[in-house]
């Protein structure tokens, strides 16, 4: 199986991306832990992917695309993939189906996870993340067991760079005009699915699984 993960930054895509991961056995692939990893690692790649997530922009097109690519040519994404922040602009998107349609496979369902600007901002403030594994927590929502501190490897949890409101704001704005026409574009190829994502993460992730298990 192959999902797409849409929706705003902080809509809750890797939430559910990483729950989809674990419930039907396929990786879960997000370019922008790709590109943490890099920064972390200190690589060319993490140098300059940094440049643009500080300011809240899209990194190129032409570094994003062939990240992506290596990582879906991997051998555990045979079984499938869900993929959490890729595409984010329609050519983007055009790379994928090329790529996909050249080994006679498909997208199976692009999911846009619905939750307007409004409540964006506090979801990104609360927001905290796993300097190690890349785990993600919310401090009112999703409460990590002992404050500060990663359930899974016991490590610390920050704020990320790019959560901080003046950043969210222009990733907004970025979204609103290069990601959002990816709706109407799967939309389009008849593979769109909807849920609202203002209700709890268990309710979100319930909706997912009866589309997904329709
Ligand atoms: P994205 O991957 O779309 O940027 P995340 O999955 O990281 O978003 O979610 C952003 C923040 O909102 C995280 O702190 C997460 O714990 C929290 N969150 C995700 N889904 C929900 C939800 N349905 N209700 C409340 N908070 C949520
Ligand atoms: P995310 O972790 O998905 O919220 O992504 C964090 C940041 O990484 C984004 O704001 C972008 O700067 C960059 N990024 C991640 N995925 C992509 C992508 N597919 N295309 C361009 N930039 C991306």
């Amino acid at each position: 199986m192959k999902i797409i993960m849409l929706g705003a930054p902080g809509a809750g895509k890797g939430t559910q991306a990483k729950k989809i991961a674990a419930e039907y056995g396929i990786p879960h692939v997000s370019t922008g832990d790709i590109f943490r990893a890099n920064i972390k690692e200190n690589t060319e790649l993490g140098k300059e992917a940094k440049s643009y997530m500080d300011k809240g922009q899209l990194v190129p097109d032409e570094l994003t695309v062939k990240i992506l690519l290596d990582r879906v040519a991997k051998d555990d994404c045979k079984k499938g993939y869900v993929l959490d922040g890729y595409p984010r602009t329609i050519p983007q998107a055009e790379v994928l189906d090329k790529a996909v349609k050249e080994l006679n496979e498909k997208i199976d369902y692009a999911i846009n996870v619905d939750v307007p600007d409004e409540n964006i901002i506090n979801r990104m403030s609360g927001r905290r993340a796993c300097v190690k594994c890349g785990a993600t927590y919310h401090i009112t929502f999703m409460p990590p067991k002992k404050e500060n501190v990663c359930d899974n490897c016991q490590s610390q949890l920050i704020i990320r760079d790019d959560d901080k409101p003046e950043t969210v704001k222009n990733r907004l704005k970025v979204y609103h005009d290069q990601t959002q026409p990816l709706i109407e574009y799967y939309k389009g190829q008849g593979i769109l699915k909807e849920v609202d994502g203002t209700k709890d993460i268990d309710v979100v992730f319930e909706d997912i699984k009866s589309i997904l298990n329709a």
